[in-house]
């Protein structure tokens, strides 16, 4: 095991004391279920034979399917893969919906794929994994370089091999092919509905608040159009390639079409760079997340904060919609200098809420309108922050540990459902 998925477990040890919970169901939390690697050959374009390897992990089960995203990444490794499907487990829990944690991947750089060779890939990916998968069992769903589109294709592989459709094998698909409504936006919203509760909790007007976007991906594009939309300020924004800041606040629609109409469609992925905004200063990534700011929102990949930058952080507030962007040492320099973390098992449930909406859709053959969908979203993402927030105050903890004290709980009820050590020893002693 590597530091990452060490990292994620040793969350775990922090709210052990505040959460009630017995030690052997803690144990279990630690080894992931089972572990799936698989080769694939790709035929590519030019006639050639390449071999990409896959993975997908099921962390666990106990409170329902695995369910978790499928990443296409060139440096993803086991390890990564481990830390997200356990990152699943929680993150299922603190919202309180039927699923466990379970994730997936292929080590590549999809930029260089032609379409054609996207969609071989995707599907030679589903093929190898369709055994280890089901709507019953492990349902995936779209996560860095991953949309719409190749969930469509990986729906399809999966309808032919068991011969019959099978929407709710996956979520994130497009609409016309059994997707959710709102799916899209769902993580962005969902942080959203995160801030709006701090703003009311803190009176915040949304004019003076200033917001830098680490990511301008699906979800970095979407949080920051809502906030935008509810007059927030939104000064920063980057993505691999760097980014742009504008002290008045910049036009995140127009940046939005200018990442759009910029692209270069290697594969069916936007990458233009926002950087080609004209009437903002350029920063780099490293900028951006030191900038002044009331809230900084990490929406790019993990381990962005470490210990090597954690002390030039001057935002108060940090809303993690990406999955781990902090790493564990950065965490504690953090915390020290009070900075208030709304972590990435809360802030980005949003999509995983929506991803169970749209499963429910599936197995039900009538779908909902899109007001249903937010309002469902709404009502479950303002009652968690509360009851994250409540364990928070009451404990005197920082907001992290109270999502893993308040995910530990209900999974602790799950566990004691089924016995616990305590129930046993009656019965035989
Ligand atoms: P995406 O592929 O659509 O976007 C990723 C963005 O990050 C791109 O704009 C890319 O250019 C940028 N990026 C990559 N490296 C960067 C760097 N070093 N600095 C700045 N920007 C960088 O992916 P996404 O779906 O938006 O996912 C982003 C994060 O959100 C991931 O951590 C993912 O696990 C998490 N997440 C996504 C969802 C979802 O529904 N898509 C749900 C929960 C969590």
């Amino acid at each position: 095991m590597t530091n990452i998925y060490m990292d994620a477990l040793s969350r775990l040890d922090k709210a052990f004391s505040f959460a009630h919970i017995e030690t052997e169901a803690i144990t279990k939390l630690k080894h992931p279920q089972s572990i799936l690697q698989v080769s694939l050959p790709l035929r590519m374009d030019d006639g050639s034979l390449k071999v990409f390897t896959g993975y997908r992990v099921r962390h666990n089960t106990t409170r329902g399917p695995g369910k978790g995203g499928i990443r296409f990444h060139p440096d993803l490794s086991l390890a990564e893969v481990q830390a997200l499907a356990f990152w699943m487990t929680i993150k299922c829990a603190v919202v309180g919906i039927p699923f466990g944690g379970a994730k997936g991947g292929i080590v590549v750089e999809p930029k260089l794929l032609s379409r054609l060779e996207l969609e071989r890939l995707s599907r030679a990916y589903m093929n190898a994994i369709a055994d280890f998968v089901g709507p019953d069992k492990d349902i995936p769903a779209p996560d860095v370089y991953t949309n719409a589109m190749i969930m469509g294709w990986m729906m399809d592989e999966y309808s032919k091999i068991v011969r019959k459709s099978s929407p709710a094998i996956i979520t994130g698909k497009p609409i016309p092919l059994g997707g959710s409504l709102g799916r899209e936006e769902a993580t962005g919203l969902g942080g959203f509905y995160c801030i709006q509760e701090l703003a009311n909790k803190n009176k915040w007007n949304p004019k003076s608040i200033r917001v830098a976007i680490q990511g301008f991906g699906n979800v970095g594009q979407h949080i920051a159009s809502i906030l935008y939309e509810n007059g927030y300020k939104i000064v920063a924004v980057s993505d691999s390639q760097g980014g742009v800041f504008r002290s008045e606040g910049l036009d995140i629609p127009s940046l939005i079409e200018v990442k759009k109409s910029t692209q270069k469609l290697r594969a069916v992925y936007c990458t233009g760079s926002v950087c080609e905004e004209s009437n903002a200063e350029k920063v780099s990534n490293e900028e951006l997340l030191a900038l002044e700011v009331d809230i900084l929102i990490p929406a790019a990949l993990e381990n962005q904060i470490t210990k090597l930058n954690a002390d030039n952080i001057k935002a108060p507030v940090i809303v993690e919609i990406a999955n781990g962007p902090i790493t564990l040492e950065a965490d504690d320099i953090l915390l020290k200098k009070n900075i208030l973390i709304v972590p990435d098992v809360l802030a980005n449930s949003g999509g995983v809420t929506v991803s169970y909406f749209e499963w429910v859709q599936n197995k039900a053959g009538f779908y909902w309108t899109l007001k249903e969908v937010n309002q469902r979203l709404e009502e479950i993402m303002v009652r968690e922050f509360d009851n994250v927030y409540k364990i928070m105050q009451k404990n005197t903890i920082d907001m992290r540990t109270a999502a893993y004290v308040h995910a530990l709980n209900r999974y602790a009820e799950a566990v004691a459902s089924q016995g616990t050590q305590e129930f046993f020893d009656k019965i035989t002693g």
